[in-house]
């Protein structure tokens, strides 16, 4: 019989975390085209943007904020943003999305703290957890609200202000920039020879920025090097490395820059990284004094 003990090192984790959409289920499912969709509907709806240039803003502002709701926002547009989250997320098919016990095992069998962390918001994020049957398998949820919480009016104590959420410009929410006048036109600022690199900064925090993955490490008090983050966005693994995680690419089995690791499928988890359960040998009395973690508690949908 083998001593167990003796390899029984202190495991190379703390924490694994885990981003949602298209990490915890396939794109197969067809919420991430649907949901695509839906921006492009509230732009032209909504923001009122001219129909014809909603994919080449889509791919802009994406590429350049982070998500289409940081760019829409860089750019001047202004709107509430539970609103945007509930036209955008609201009618997706999340009946495709079905109980998944084989990820619940795995997540069950791993002995270590486990967090979400996404850009989505909260309604959502609790839904597709929900759905997957994975309600109970995080410590927490790091989403949109959490890293862009509302604040109170510094300016005056004003009840009405706090009714504004995600909202802190003064406009009525009906009439919000149909103007085109004060919308930074960032199709055009790229299509010049030789764009500057100035663009209009936003007030949301999201991933990739290297700031909202600080955020995210010290709202969870995680040390990088003892995290192991799933990611199927490129460059969300890549600010993952950046600022010190341990990544694992979901959705490829081709790993790139900045990826640890590639699973094709979150469920090929054991087969590619055996080693997350070799600490799980010894006892695993996992300590519960996780410090204060200020991440939203998954409730029941
Ligand atoms: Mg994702």
């Amino acid at each position: 019989m083998e001593d167990i003990y003796l390899q029984a090192q202190r495991p190379k984790y703390d924490c694994l975390l885990f981003d949602l959409d298209d990490t915890l289920y396939p794109l197969s499912t067809g919420l991430a085209a649907e949901c695509r969709k839906n921006i492009g509907d509230y732009m032209i709806e909504k923001l009122g943007i001219d129909p014809t240039k909603i994919d080449a803003l889509c791919n802009l502002l994406y590429k350049n904020y982070g998500t289409t709701m940081a760019g829409l926002r860089a750019i001047g547009y202004d709107f509430n943003y539970d609103e945007y989250h509930a036209f955008v997320h609201g009618r997706l098919p999340y009946e495709n999305l079905k109980p998944d016990p084989v990820l619940r095992s795995l997540l069950m069998s791993l002995p270590y703290r486990k967090i979400i962390f996404t850009n989505a918001d909260k309604i959502h994020s609790v839904k597709v957890l929900s759905r997957l049957g994975l309600e109970d398998c995080f410590e927490g949820i790091i989403c949109f609200e959490t890293l862009n919480p509302v604040h109170k009016n510094t300016v005056s104590d004003d009840e009405d202000d706090v009714a504004f959420i995600g909202s802190p410009m003064n406009s009525s929410p009906a009439a919000t920039s149909n103007s085109e006048s004060g919308i930074f036109d960032i199709i055009a600022h790229f299509s010049k020879p030789n764009p500057g690199s100035e663009l209009p900064k936003t007030p949301i925090v999201c991933k990739p920025s290297d700031h909202a993955m600080e955020r995210a490490l010290e709202i969870a008090n995680l040390s990088p090097q003892r995290t192991l983050f799933f990611e199927d966005s490129v460059r969300n693994t890549q600010a993952g490395k950046r600022v010190g995680l341990h990544t694992v690419l979901v959705g490829t089995s081709q790993r790139v820059k900045g990826a640890d690791y590639a699973l094709e499928s979150i469920h090929n988890l054991r087969e590619a990284i055996p080693q997350l359960w070799e600490a799980s040998e010894k006892k695993s009395e996992v300590s519960s004094i996780s410090g204060k973690v200020a991440v939203e508690t998954s409730v029941t949908a």
